[in-house]
C-alpha cells in the first residue's frame, strides 16, 4: 500500500507558549521535509487542543502556525500541507476545545480523549481519576463512550484519535455514531487503538478507518509499521483505509 496522508503529527508548537521541545520535538517545516521525503501528497500538522494543562497549542501560536502552514505550501508545491487539530475531548457533552473564533485557522479537526485536559466540573475531574487510575473500568465507560458520540455530533471531525485509548469505550456503539456522523476513526500503532479486537467488532459497518503516526519527531511521520500489524491481525482489508491506496 502507498501512504498518500499522514494527518497526525505534531510539531513544537504543541508544547505550549514556551517551545520548549518537550513534548515534541521537531519544526512544522522538518515535519514537511520528512513527509516529502517519505513520498507522502499530504501532510497534516495536528497539534494538541487549546485545554490541556500541560501542552498543547496557544492562541497566540494558531496565527503564527497558519502563516507558517501558507508559507511552506508555496515553498513546497509538491505536498499539501494542512492545518489540523487534535483538540480534547473534555467531557461527556462532547464539549471540546475548539473555540469558535479560532475555528477558521484550520483545515480540519480531529478530536480525542487525552488525561490531563482542562476539567470542566467535578464530574469530569472523578472521571479523569477513573481513567487515569483504571483505564476507566469503575464507573466511566458509558460516560467515556457518551463523550466521543456527543463530540462527533457536535463538531464536524474529520476523526477520532485512538478511539479507547486511556478509558474504556463501547466501541460498537461510538462506530454506530461514527458511520451516522461521518466521522472517521484512526488506527494508531502509537497507543494500539484501535486494538485488533475493536476493529474486528466494528469491520462489518461501512466505517472510514484512518491510519496517524501521531509523530512527536519526524522520523516517526507516517511511521505506521504497528497500525500495520494490529490491521493485519484484525483481518481487515487495508484497502478501506481511507488515507492508503493500493501501488
Ligand atoms: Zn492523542
Ligand atoms: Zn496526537
Amino acid at each position: 500500500m502507498k501512504i498518500l496522508a499522514d494527518y497526525h503529527t505534531h510539531t513544537i508548537y504543541s508544547c505550549g507558549n514556551n517551545e520548549n521541545r518537550r513534548h515534541a520535538k521537531g519544526t512544522i517545516e522538518e515535519n514537511v521535509l520528512a513527509a516529502i521525503d517519505k513520498g507522502l501528497e499530504v501532510i497534516g500538522i495536528s497539534e494538541h487542543g487549546f485545554d490541556h494543562n500541560f501542552y498543547g497549542l496557544s492562541r497566540k501560536n494558531a496565527k503564527k502556525e497558519r502563516e507558517e502552514i501558507d508559507r511552506l505550501n508555496k515553498k513546497y508545491p509538491q505536498i499539501k500541507v494542512l492545518m489540523g487539530m487534535e483538540c480534547n475531548i473534555l467531557d461527556d457533552t462532547g464539549r471540546i476545545d475548539m473555540p469558535d473564533d479560532m475555528v477558521h485557522y484550520f483545515d480540519y479537526i480531529l478530536a480525542g480523549y487525552h488525561y490531563g485536559s482542562r476539567p470542566t466540573s467535578l464530574r469530569s475531574i472523578l472521571h479523569h481519576i477513573d481513567n487515569f487510575l483504571f483505564s476507566g473500568r469503575l464507573f466511566s465507560k458509558k460516560y467515556n463512550t457518551r463523550a466521543l458520540i456527543k463530540a462527533m455530533e457536535r463538531y464536524d471531525l474529520k476523526y477520532i484519535t485512538h478511539p479507547g485509548d486511556k478509558g474504556q469505550v463501547d466501541i460498537v456503539e461510538v462506530a454506530q455514531a461514527a458511520v451516522r456522523t461521518n466521522t472517521g476513526l484512526e488506527i494508531n500503532g502509537h497507543h494500539n487503538r484501535l486494538s485488533p479486537e475493536m476493529i474486528r467488532a466494528i469491520s462489518h459497518m461501512d466505517l472510514k478507518f484512518y491510519i496517524g503516526s501521531d509523530a512527536h519527531k519526524p522520523e516517526n511521520i507516517a511511521n505506521f509499521e504497528r497500525a500495520y500489524e494490529i490491521v493485519e491481525e484484525s483481518g481487515l482489508d487495508p484497502a478501506r483505509i481511507v488515507n492508503l491506496v493500493k501501488d
